[in-house]
């Protein structure tokens, strides 16, 4: 593999690895962090390479801007001192500031009392955490719900939930026990990749392994979920 670099036909520098492979055929991939994989055959050309990407600009500049935006979307921390509510996974809450040494927050009802010590993007993020924190058990709960029906038939009863800090996996799914454990650094993760990980462990009720037919299970119900899969594990 060897990294290069290409001007495309209306400017845009493009960084990527020029992979040479035996068979299969030429293929362009782009990971949500940009990074850019070309593949051709074995013995190709760099000039064939790149008359290849250049035929394919169109393609790689919606990529490169989709990726771009959305991951600009993601970093943005909001100023919660100017906001009047926020929007906490699928919950939108009203924000009412009190004043105090420290940071702490309380959810009642749909509104957040949050106290800052300073308005610095750190302590704001801070508080987003433990905000985030707080209310991920309800968010997993209110999804496993929804999905619950769809399963019943494979399990004994609707499962017991629990959480616990994971290093190798962001659930796991023990149809003997009738209990999913969720990873609580999850918490920290947009939406759609909660809601992934709960359809993926509903699944395990059906079919234990990573078959194909365990991943036609999950495709039914998140049709996204080799993005999503990406998104979760590149964040
Ligand atoms: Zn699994």
């Amino acid at each position: 593999m060897s990294r290069r670099t290409i001007v495309l036909p209306h400017g845009k520098t493009v960084e990527y690895d020029l992979k040479r492979i035996a068979k299969k055929r030429y293929g362009i991939r782009i990971n949500p962090d940009n990074h850019v994989t070309v593949s051709v055959l074995k013995r190709t050309l760099v000039r064939d390479a790149e008359a290849y990407i250049r035929k394919n600009e169109q393609f790689i500049l919606r990529t490169l801007e989709k990726n771009e935006r959305r991951n600009a979307e993601h970093t943005l921390v909001p100023d919660l001192t100017e906001m009047q509510t926020v929007r906490i996974f699928d919950r939108e809450f009203r924000l009412i500031r009190r004043f105090a040494n420290e940071n702490r927050a309380s959810v009642q009802g749909e509104e957040i009392l949050f106290y800052l010590r300073d308005d610095s993007e750190e302590a704001q993020n801070a508080l987003l955490c433990l905000l985030r924190e707080k209310l991920f058990p309800q968010y997993v709960q209110s999804l496993c719900q929804r999905y619950y029906p769809q399963f019943a038939q494979y399990t004994q009863g609707f499962p017991k939930i629990r959480y616990r800090q994971m290093t190798r996996s962001w659930g796991r799914c023990c149809k003997t026990k009738n209990e999913i454990v969720f990873n609580k650094r999850l918490a920290q993760k947009p939406a759609d990749c909660i809601e992934y990980v709960v359809v993926h462990e509903f699944c395990h009720f059906i079919h234990f392994d990573h078959s194909k037919a365990f991943w036609q299970e999950v495709e039914k119900r998140i049709p996204d979920r080799q993005q999503i899969q990406k998104k979760l594990n590149n964040q």
